[in-house]
Formats: C-alpha cells, sequence, structure tokens
C-alpha cells in the first residue's frame, strides 16, 4: 500500500504527532510522482533548486492564482472520473480532475472525518440546500460537495434555494421556508446546507417574520464555503448561532462548519468550540506575506495547505490568498489536541500584489502569472 494510501485510513483523524513521519513520506511519494508526471511541475522544482523532496516544508507552495491561470494535470484525462472548477467569475476558476484512486483516499477521509463529527446517521432527513440544485453545465465544486452532503445520513427530501427552472437559476426562499414549516410539524430532523451568509439571511427573514419553531431532535444546521460574503455585514457567528436557536430551535452545539477548497479537497469540519483542527490528511503552514517564510504559531500570514491526497493535479502544496492564524494544538479544550486554523479573511488588494508578486518571483518563467 502506498502511504498516501496508508495515511488516508489512519484510524483516529486528529492524531497528527502519530503521523509525522508516515505524512512527510506521502508528500515525498507525491512530489516524485508529480515530477515525472508534470512538466510543469519539474519545471517549477528545478528553478526553485529544490532536489530533497522528503522536507514537505520545502516543496514549493503553488498559490491558488496560479491554478486559476494554467490548468496542470499529472495523468491522462481518461483516467478522471470528476471534474470541478472553483466558484468564481469565469475565467478565473481553478480546473481540477481527480483520478479514482485521489477520489478513494478522499471517500476514506470523508467516512472517517463525518463519523468522528457525528455527521453520519441512519435516521433519514430533509436537506435544505442553500446553493444551487444540480445541473448539467454547472460543475462548480459546491453544487457537486452540497449534493455530496445530501449522502450523510438518508435523504427524504432534497429543497434547493436556487432552483434551475425555464434556463436559468431562481432564488425560492418561499419554498425553502414552506419546507421548514412543514418539517418542524414531522417526525424527522433536517439538515441546512450552504454558505453561512446564505443560512443568515434565510434566519434572520424568518426571524423578522416573526417564525419561531422546534425542529425534531437530531436537526442540524451545517455550513461551508466561508464567511467571505459577510465581508461589508459585520455579522458574528454568534449571532447566527442565536438565530439558529430562536427560529428552528436548533442549538449552537448543532451548527457545524466545513472548510475546504477545490485546490486543496480536505474536509475540515469543525469541532463543539466552532475551531478547524487540522486532521492528519492535511498539514497547515502560515507564512509571511513578504518572505513566504514560515512563521510561529499565533502570528498571522498566509495560509499555506499542504496534503498528498491527489495525483492528478499537482495540488500537494498551494498558497491561499486567505490570511489566518495556527493555534497550537491543546490551545482549544474540547478535547482535539491537533493546531487548529483560525481563518481571518481575504488579503485586501494590497496584500494580494505582495502574495503575487512573491508567487510571480518563484514562478518567473512560468506564463503568464
Ligand atoms: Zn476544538
Amino acid at each position: 500500500m502506498t502511504n498516501s494510501n496508508k495515511l488516508f485510513r489512519w484510524r483516529s483523524p486528529y492524531d497528527l504527532k502519530g503521523t509525522e513521519g508516515l505524512f512527510a513520506a506521502a508528500m515525498a511519494e507525491n512530489a516524485r510522482f508529480q515530477a515525472q508526471h508534470c512538466p510543469d511541475y519539474a519545471r517549477i522544482l528545478r528553478e526553485q533548486g529544490v532536489t530533497d523532496l522528503t522536507d514537505p516544508l520545502s516543496l514549493p507552495p503553488l498559490p491558488t492564482l496560479y491554478f486559476k491561470r494554467h490548468a496542470l494535470f499529472s495523468l491522462p484525462e481518461n483516467k478522471f472520473l470528476i471534474k470541478a472548477t472553483s466558484s468564481g467569475t469565469s475565467g478565473s476558476m481553478s480546473r481540477m480532475a481527480f483520478d479514482a484512486g485521489s477520489l478513494l483516499r478522499g471517500l476514506a477521509m470523508v467516512w472517517r472525518m463525518t463519523r468522528y463529527h457525528h455527521l453520519l446517521s441512519p435516521v433519514p432527513c430533509h436537506y435544505l440546500i442553500l446553493g444551487y440544485q444540480p445541473h448539467r453545465g454547472n460543475d462548480t465544486a459546491f453544487s457537486k460537495t452540497g449534493y455530496g452532503f445530501t449522502f450523510f445520513a438518508p435523504a427524504l427530501s432534497r429543497t434547493y434555494a436556487l432552483v434551475w427552472r425555464e434556463g436559468s437559476y431562481q432564488l425560492d426562499l418561499e419554498g425553502l421556508r414552506r419546507r421548514l414549516l412543514r418539517c418542524a410539524r414531522g417526525p424527522f430532523p433536517i439538515r441546512t446546507i450552504g454558505f453561512p451568509a446564505y443560512t443568515w439571511l434565510l434566519l434572520s427573514q424568518m426571524e423578522k417574520e416573526g417564525i419561531h419553531l422546534k425542529m425534531p431532535k437530531g436537526s442540524k444546521i451545517t455550513m461551508g464555503g466561508g464567511w467571505k460574503q459577510f465581508e461589508g455585514q459585520q455579522v458574528e457567528k454568534a449571532e447566527l448561532y442565536r438565530l439558529a436557536e430562536s427560529v428552528l430551535g436548533i442549538e449552537e452545539k448543532n451548527c457545524v462548519e466545513f472548510f475546504g477548497a477545490v485546490e486543496h479537497p480536505i474536509l475540515y469540519t469543525t469541532c463543539k468550540h466552532h475551531h478547524f483542527h487540522v486532521p492528519v490528511y492535511s498539514r497547515i503552514v502560515i507564512r509571511d506575506p513578504d518572505t513566504l517564510e514560515p512563521v510561529p504559531n499565533g502570528t498571522p500570514g498566509l495560509v499555506n495547505l499542504m496534503t498528498p491526497m491527489a495525483r492528478s493535479v499537482p495540488i500537494l502544496s498551494v498558497m491561499t490568498d486567505d490570511l489566518g492564524i495556527l493555534h497550537d494544538g491543546g490551545t482549544c479544550g474540547c478535547g482535539i489536541e491537533s493546531p487548529w486554523l483560525e481563518l481571518l479573511g481575504r488579503v485586501g488588494a494590497k496584500g494580494l500584489v505582495t502574495c503575487a508578486a512573491g508567487a510571480a518571483d518563484f514562478l518567473k518563467g512560468g506564463g503568464d502569472v
């Protein structure tokens, strides 16, 4: 069995100490594969003068911006089972594709993580998806992962906020509201899936209308896609948890958030204190925006995400344009001992220039970055 497969089948999803050596070996294995099968990756290693692949920290972190401008594949197209693009305006999307082996590792991870966080349930439920109804031609990762999340518990129904009608997507908040009112009288739990901003929008609208429901036991609010849409609105997470309790009767401990990216398809799930702990499948390094050198835990910087999950694309170390802080393991108090990531949001225009300049520096000769 390869080191990557061993890592993704590790029994305890937050055993970072126990997997330190295995993680480095799996990263080296993946880096060797990318160097052999992806000419662009081999060139970047050469230009960076990276010859020792055994230290994950020394592997060049490729900016997400780079993937938005270049499609880099390390396997022939007939090996791809899933193609996905990141959400965004057309022309600035990352194109990713995943082969069977990468997807199987992903599935093993989803199985362990959802079981650990009590998200797998045999009790059927009604899903309210605050996102796009899947439709041919909509390849964004959100519509795929959003749909994927409706398999954690058997689905009795799926109600979408954005429905495909007569050739375009239309917002149907009324349909969601009707479904919620009906579910409150039924025996089966509900699960909402969507951006925190959409969740907040729906709940605050319902509160304004004086709606206060008690959803059946086992109901959950699950959110993904980050808080970016809140910029300028300044909605605090605490306010959203209050709304969940007040409008739907769903307790704060049943509000769960996910984090991941098409360029880093790792499922981060919040603990009971709403923190994203680092699972065995990845490591997070925070880097100084100017020098790109790693900074100590507790210091803000650019978030560099590493995972050996995918073979089909060289996404083993990606540099996001998110700012974050990595907190020491053991400081959360929830019982999970691994470090946790606090996301501070996107770098501003000025920061992005710095980041892009840093990236362009080590990708010089790499085309149009
Ligand atoms: Zn925690």
